[in-house]
């Protein structure tokens, strides 16, 4: 599979940003938690860990509100493959966050050797939403962390490409990337 660098396009939390071991590291080191990142089995994670409500809710807030005061990282490699993509035109991302600002500006902040305005962001408040706006952009590939999403991509003729974390380990049909080196190796560069 080669993708053409204007037929991709990405979600943030769990694929771009590393914001759930930033939610462990949290629980652990301020609250006092012993769980891992890879006791996460589930997307919806109060399922399979025991956390106080309260306290997700407020960690959770923090990410995202304020995603580069909190600290949320880039996941390795990943700022690398995204502005030598940027040199092909511009990137999108889509995510299910409700605001889009935030964000925006923490992507700005990651990709410092990208022009703003080569980076476009869609908040679409929920994963449902996710589809009809890919579509509008002409997008035919989309990375995300969410398996349940890749089924609703697929349904609409977008193919997934399942970026692996412990809460999306079950059988399913899509493509998997375990890193941003093997997201590099699908594109035509
Ligand atoms: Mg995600």
């Amino acid at each position: 599979m080669k993708i053409s660098p204007q037929e991709i396009a990405f979600d943030v939390d769990g694929v771009f940003a590393d914001t759930f071991r930033l939610f462990v590291e949290k629980a652990r080191q301020e609250h006092g938690y012993s769980f891992h990142y890879e006791d996460i089995t589930e997307y919806e994670f109060d399922r399979v860990i025991e956390i106080d409500h309260m306290v997700s809710e407020r960690i959770l807030q923090a990410l995202l509100e304020r995603p580069i005061q909190s600290g949320i990282k880039a996941l390795p490699g990943a700022v690398e493959v995204l502005t030598k993509l940027s040199r092909f035109g511009a990137i999108l991302f889509v995510t299910a966050r409700a605001e889009r600002n935030p964000i925006l500006d923490w992507i700005q902040h990651q990709l410092v050797g990208v022009s703003p305005d080569l980076i476009r962001v869609e908040a679409t408040e929920t994963h449902g939403n996710k589809p009809s706006v890919l579509r509008e952009y002409g997008i035919r590939y989309f990375v995300d962390d969410r398996l349940e999403t890749c089924y609703l991509l697929d349904q609409h003729a977008i193919t997934p490409i399942l970026f692996d974390q412990p809460w999306n380990r079950r059988p399913h049909p899509f493509f998997v990337v375990t890193a941003w080196d093997e997201i590099s190796a699908m594109i035509q560069w």
